[in-house]
């Protein structure tokens, strides 16, 4: 039986920077570290969908998209089972925390999404340690790598993504790193540690490269970046925004090479002892982070002929190609974008649990900002920035260079496309109204 109850509305935080929803009376951002200030309260509105069955649903993935999967199937059917498979052992974590608490500050319960006790509540099945290999869609069954095969009636997969570390000569030694899990943290912070661990390369000066970085530089490693790009977080903040944000990288005493290509590794007895650059030259290293981008995790949905392309398709209700199998988050694919946000997936979990659930939910993408908190400075930037060749922008900008502070407005034919904001970033949620309305340069500034 399926009906609708009246709607129940309750106050919930926002988070500014990353989109993450919190309960009332949250003081720090639990997924980016952030203060209070950041917040705004919005209205929380429960399921008004309910219906209560004995299906067993399999969710592939305990990230946030699955998590939020799991609890949005909960929030509509009391009596489902609900079993959250992953490969990893911890408690599902806040994984952006990872490259803003490199060196494990964070006590374990500041660091999950939920306690333990969340889960037993729910009534949600952890099975931890597990790896998902394929699925049977016809006989509705995942098998998993241990050779078990666990039936379903309807199934998430929200396998998240891997780190993409380019191949090049050099890139498999011991002393390299990409960040994605909480293993990756550890064993990093491992090594960054160890005797005689004193040079740090990172290649990719985006934002996880420049917060691991950052965190690497606090622990007071000699620390140099490498971007392929001309200039620091190209095409995503102003150009003057990237210009500044050098300067704040080396005046927090971080080497920088922008427009730098790697050609390989050198690599010795103890692992990677050098980065050699495509110009000839070399950069000495004790370790190496990579911070090039992510590969979704499509292989399980590949081996049961469910359509990938460049991540698991999915419509607006978030279902794949296979029926009764819904897919969300930083493995799925949707209107041909995918952001590899946290916001994000914890949306697109939502929408594909109510669906699985039996609700009729469609998921509707918004703006969503590019922040850093990080090198004693705040990023937020959001919309055309005024980076396509293509376009005729009207751009203004308040800079001040002794404080590292900027303000960039970017216009079309008049309309407000963009705004960059560093170092002071109050602006930053008028700043967003202000893009998603495409207000004019005449309603911001006064004049034409
Ligand atoms: C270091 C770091 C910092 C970040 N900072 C920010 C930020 O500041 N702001 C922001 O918006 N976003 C940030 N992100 C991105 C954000 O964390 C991701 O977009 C988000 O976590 C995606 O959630 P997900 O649930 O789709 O995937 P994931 O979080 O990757 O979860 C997928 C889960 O599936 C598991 N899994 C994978 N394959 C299998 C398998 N075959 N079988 C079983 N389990 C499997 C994985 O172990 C993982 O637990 C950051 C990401 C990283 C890595």
């Amino acid at each position: 039986m399926s009906y609708n109850q009246p709607e129940r509305r309750s106050k919930r935080l926002k988070c500014l920077v990353c989109g993450a929803i919190m309960p009332g009376g949250t003081v720090v951002c639990p997924v980016c570290g952030v203060g209070s200030d950041r917040f705004i309260t919005i209205d929380a509105q429960a399921a008004a969908f309910k219906r209560d069955t004995d299906r067993r649903f399999l969710i592939a993935g305990a990230g946030i998209a699955g998590v939020s999967a799991a609890k949005a199937i909960r929030e509509r059917d009391d009596t489902a089972a609900i079993a959250l498979i992953d490969v990893e052992e911890a408690l599902p974590y806040n994984r952006p925390m990872l490259t803003k608490d490199l060196f494990g500050a964070l006590a374990a319960d500041q660091f999950a999404i939920y306690d333990e006790s969340w889960y037993e509540r729910q009534r949600i099945t952890r099975v931890t340690g597990e790896r998902v290999s394929s699925l049977d869609t016809k006989a509705k069954m995942i098998r998993l790598e241990s050779g078990a095969d666990l039936m379903y009636d309807a199934c998430v997969l929200a396998l998240g993504a891997s780190s993409f570390i380019p191949p090049i000569p050099g890139a498999d030694a011991g002393n390299v790193f990409a960040i994605r899990s909480l293993s990756d943290a550890r064993r990093l912070e491992k090594a960054a540690k160890s005797e005689g661990v004193r040079r740090a390369v990172v290649i990719g000066g985006g934002v996880l490269g420049l917060e691991a970085a950052w965190e690497l530089r606090k622990f007071k490693l000699d620390v140099t970046i490498v971007e392929a790009a001309p200039r620091l977080l190209d095409r995503r903040v102003a150009p003057a925004a990237s210009e500044m944000l050098a300067g704040v990288v080396e005046k927090a005493g971080m080497g920088l090479l922008v427009g730098a290509k790697v050609d390989s590794l050198v690599v010795g007895v103890d692992g990677a002892s050098a980065v050699k650059l495509a110009d000839g030259g070399t950069l000495a290293a004790d370790i190496v982070i990579f911070s090039t981008g992510i590969t979704p995790n499509v292989s399980a949905a590949k081996e049961s002929d469910i359509a990938v392309n460049r991540g698991i398709v999915v419509d607006e209700r978030m279902r794949s190609s296979a029926e009764d199998v819904f897919a969300c988050g930083d493995c799925a694919i949707f209107g041909g974008a995918r952001y590899g946000l946290w916001a994000e997936a914890a949306a697109m979990g939502d929408a594909a649990g109510a669906n699985a659930a039996g609700d009729e939910r469609t998921y509707k993408r918004g703006l969503f900002p590019m922040t850093l908190n990080s090198l004693g400075t705040s990023l937020f930037a959001v919309g055309d920035t005024g980076s396509d060749p293509g376009k005729e922008y009207r751009t203004v900008e308040f800079r001040d260079d002794a404080k590292a502070t900027l303000a960039a407005y970017h216009f079309v034919e008049q309309r407000l496309t963009g705004v960059t904001l560093l170092g002071d970033v109050s602006a930053m949620r008028d700043a967003q109204e202000q893009v998603e309305k495409g207000i004019t340069y005449e309603a911001l500034f006064g004049e034409t």
